[in-house]
C-alpha cells in the first residue's frame, strides 16, 4: 500500500489525474447569507449524502436555492421531495462514471416528478429551483426559473451554469411559449401601454419555467436546463443565488466582490455588495460554495499570468493517456465541459437510450416511476424510450397522466377539445 504523502505540488496532482489515477475527492467549504423581505427563499443544503448508502467513498454533495411566487409551499415541498425523485429514477448499482452520465436525465425527471406531485396539492403557489451536485470535482446544475449558479475558477474566469427563464430576456423561451398557446405581454394599467416586466398569460408570470404554478398555462414548464462541468483539480467557487442578487450584481461583481475570501464572509459580502445599490426590494439570498483542492484546503489568490503559463507548459504537450478521449481538458483553472442541455421537450431530454429497468422486471413510467401495465401480447423487458415509436407515448415509458402533462406542456391539446 502506498503512503499518502504529506503535500502533492500541483504539477503532479494534474500528471496523476491526467493519467486517471485516483485523485483526493475535494473539501467543500459553504455558508449562506440572505435576508428575507417576502420569506419565499429557502436553502437546501446537504453536504454528505451517499450513492451506495453506507459507503463513504460514494459521497456527494447537494446545494440548492429556491425562490417561491405566490406564497412559499411550492419551495419547502421542492425542498423536500426534489433530490428523493432524482435519486429514485437512478439505478442503485451503477458505477460513479455511469451515475454522472445518468445525472442530467434523472435530474430532468426528477423536477417533472416533483412539479407533478406538488400540483395533486392543490397549492397555487410556485417556485424557482437551482440544483447543484458536487461529485468529487464534477459539478452538475439544473435549473429552472432565474436563481442564477456562477462558476469562478482559479484564475479569476467566471462563467454562468444557468440559464434565465425569464421572458423578459430569454427570447427562445418567449417563442415557446407563444407556439405552446401563451401569451407574452406587459400589464396593461388604465387601458395604456403596458407596465412592467413581459409576462406570459394566463397566470402573469414573469417566468417561463419554474415548479408548480398550477394556476397558470401548461407552457410553463418544470424541465430544468441542466448543465454539467468537471473543474481542474485546482478547484473553484460557485456562487447560487435568488434574483434579489442578481438584480443588482453581474456575475462578475458577485464573484469579484468576494474573491479570495473564506466562503462565509463571502456570502454576507455579496449580500451586502447586492443591498447596498438597490436596497431590499426583494427576499435576497446566496449560497457560497468552494470546491478546495484536499492538499490545500484555501482557495488562494491567485496571480494569474503566472497561473496561465505554468498551465500551458504543463498542458502544452499532449499527455499520452488513450483512454482520454474527446475531453477538451484545457488549463488549470479552466473547465471541461461534460452536458448542456435546455430544450423543453421531454422526449429530447430522456433521449432515446433511456433504459428503464425495474428489478421487479416490470416496465416503469421514466418520470413518476410508477410500474406500468404489461402491454398485451408484448414480454415483459425493458424498453428503451421511443424505439418503438410511431406515437411517442405508445412505445415510451410514460403512464397516462405524465403522458398527457407531456403534451400539454408541449402546446398540444387532447383531441377531444376540438369542436
Ligand atoms: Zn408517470
Amino acid at each position: 500500500m502506498k503512503q499518502k504523502p504529506p503535500l502533492v505540488a500541483l504539477g503532479t496532482l494534474i500528471g496523476r489525474e491526467l493519467r486517471n489515477e485516483k485523485v483526493e475527492k475535494p473539501t467543500i467549504k459553504y455558508a449562506q447569507a440572505g435576508l428575507a423581505r417576502k420569506g419565499e427563499d429557502y436553502v437546501l443544503i446537504k453536504p454528505d449524502c451517499q450513492r451506495v448508502h453506507g459507503d463513504p467513498s460514494t459521497s456527494f454533495s447537494v446545494f440548492a436555492v429556491l425562490d417561491g411566487h405566490n406564497g412559499n409551499s411550492a419551495a419547502i415541498y421542492t425542498k423536500e421531495n426534489l433530490l428523493n425523485n432524482v435519486l429514485s429514477v437512478v439505478p442503485q448499482d451503477i458505477g460513479r462514471e455511469e451515475w454522472l452520465n445518468a445525472l442530467p436525465r434523472a435530474l430532468v425527471a426528477g423536477f417533472v416528478k416533483t412539479d407533478n406531485e406538488f400540483q395533486k396539492e392543490g397549492e397555487t403557489s410556485g417556485t424557482t429551483v437551482t440544483f447543484v451536485i458536487i461529485d468529487g470535482w464534477t459539478v452538475t446544475v439544473a435549473s429552472v426559473g432565474d436563481s442564477r449558479c456562477i462558476l469562478e475558477t482559479q484564475g479569476g474566469e467566471v462563467s454562468l451554469l444557468t440559464v434565465d427563464h425569464r421572458l423578459e430576456e430569454n427570447v427562445k423561451e418567449r417563442e415557446r411559449v407563444t407556439a405552446s398557446g401563451g401569451e407574452v405581454g406587459r400589464l396593461n394599467v388604465y387601458g395604456g401601454s403596458g407596465v412592467g416586466p413581459l409576462r406570459c398569460w394566463p397566470g402573469g408570470l414573469c417566468l417561463s419555467r419554474s415548479i408548480g404554478d398550477m394556476d397558470v398555462g401548461d407552457f410553463i414548464v418544470p424541465i430544468p436546463h441542466v448543465k454539467q462541468v468537471k473543474l481542474s483539480n485546482a478547484g473553484g467557487r460557485l456562487i447560487i443565488a435568488s434574483d434579489g442578487i442578481w438584480d443588482s450584481l453581474s456575475s462578475d461583481m458577485a464573484a469579484q466582490c468576494c474573491r479570495g475570501l473564506p466562503a462565509e464572509l463571502a456570502a454576507k459580502l455579496v449580500v451586502k455588495e447586492a443591498l447596498r445599490s438597490r436596497g431590499l426590494k426583494d427576499d435576497t439570498t446566496c449560497l457560497v460554495v468552494d470546491i478546495i483542492p484536499s492538499d490545500h484546503p484555501v482557495l488562494p489568490p491567485t496571480p494569474k499570468e503566472k497561473q496561465t503559463l505554468l498551465s500551458s507548459r504543463i498542458f502544452g504537450k499532449r499527455f499520452e493517456n488513450p483512454i482520454n478521449k474527446s475531453s477538451k481538458l484545457s488549463a488549470v483553472g479552466a473547465v471541461e465541459e461534460l452536458f448542456e442541455e435546455g430544450s423543453a421537450i421531454l422526449a429530447e431530454r430522456l433521449g432515446k437510450d433511456f433504459l428503464l429497468s425495474s428489478n421487479s422486471g416490470l416496465l416503469k413510467c421514466a418520470v413518476c416511476q410508477v410500474e406500468l401495465p404489461p402491454t398485451e401480447g408484448s414480454p415483459i423487458k425493458p424498453v428503451s424510450l421511443y424505439s418503438r415509436a410511431s406515437k411517442p407515448c405508445e412505445a415510451t415509458l410514460l403512464c397516462a397522466n405524465c403522458c398527457k402533462k407531456k403534451d400539454a406542456m408541449e402546446g398540444k391539446r387532447p383531441p377531444a377539445v376540438a369542436a
